[in-house]
């Protein structure tokens, strides 16, 4: 007799355990699969912060009634392409979301307004310079066209998801123009991220910063 080491089931053959698949074998089989990673380290992150526990195993997480919940987690955070993984993870537990509620869209835009608020100038200009060579590469145009030929759709999603800070798009002026060409009701959408008068008045106080970001995209021929 063959005994599965997952469930214990018996089979007589060993071709019969080998195509067996069981709820407990298919958390192993995924172990490294991008979506597990992720919802480990949720999982892990948990108990540190929640419960000061370290040191949880992958046996722990696959035997743990909440690893569906995390792993539907990780799912989300593959399916949004959300910003900064671990810091999104570390957000919800430490505002202490609900498990049930991590993959609504209302905790990630929240997550995104506040990233966007508190992340630094240079991280914000490096990060979305980023995507637009991404944008260049998917579109085959420059990188330095994006604020001129990306499409409204796509510039209100990448607006959205938090992947263009308002560091980059109120300090060009391809940037103003875009925002510019939007429609009242698109703009009604954008300024839930964009946050209009927290950034004309954070730009007052950090006006070195300004300055650099300016210089950043004026070389980049942005
Ligand atoms: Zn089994």
């Amino acid at each position: 007799m063959f005994e599965c080491q997952y469930c214990e089931a018996k089979f007589k053959s060993e071709r019969t355990i080998m195509i067996h698949v069981c709820e407990p074998k298919r958390r192993y089989m995924n172990k490294d699969e991008k979506y597990s990673r992720l919802a480990f380290h949720a999982y892990s992150r948990f108990y540190e912060l929640t419960q000061a526990v370290g040191g949880r195993t992958f046996d722990d997480f696959a035997k743990s009634k909440f690893y569906l919940g995390f792993t539907k987690f990780g799912m989300h955070i593959i399916n949004i392409n959300a910003v900064n993984p671990e810091d999104f993870i570390d957000f919800v537990i430490r505002n202490s979301v609900k498990l049930d509620r991590w993959c609504s869209d209302s905790v990630y835009e929240t997550y995104i307004q506040e990233l966007n608020r508190k992340e630094s100038a240079d991280r914000a200009v490096e990060r979305s310079i980023l995507l637009m060579q991404k944008w260049g590469a998917d579109y085959d145009r420059p990188f330095s066209r994006f604020f001129k030929e990306v499409s409204k759709p796509l510039a209100i999603h990448y607006i959205t998801s938090g992947r263009l800070s308002p560091w980059v798009i109120f300090n060009c002026d391809s940037g103003a123009e875009l925002i510019d060409s939007f429609s009242d009701q698109e703009l009604t959408i954008i300024n839930e991220y964009l946050e209009p008068s927290f950034w004309t008045r954070k730009f007052e106080t950090r006006r070195e910063d300004v300055q650099f970001v300016k210089m950043i995209l004026k070389k980049a021929g942005i």
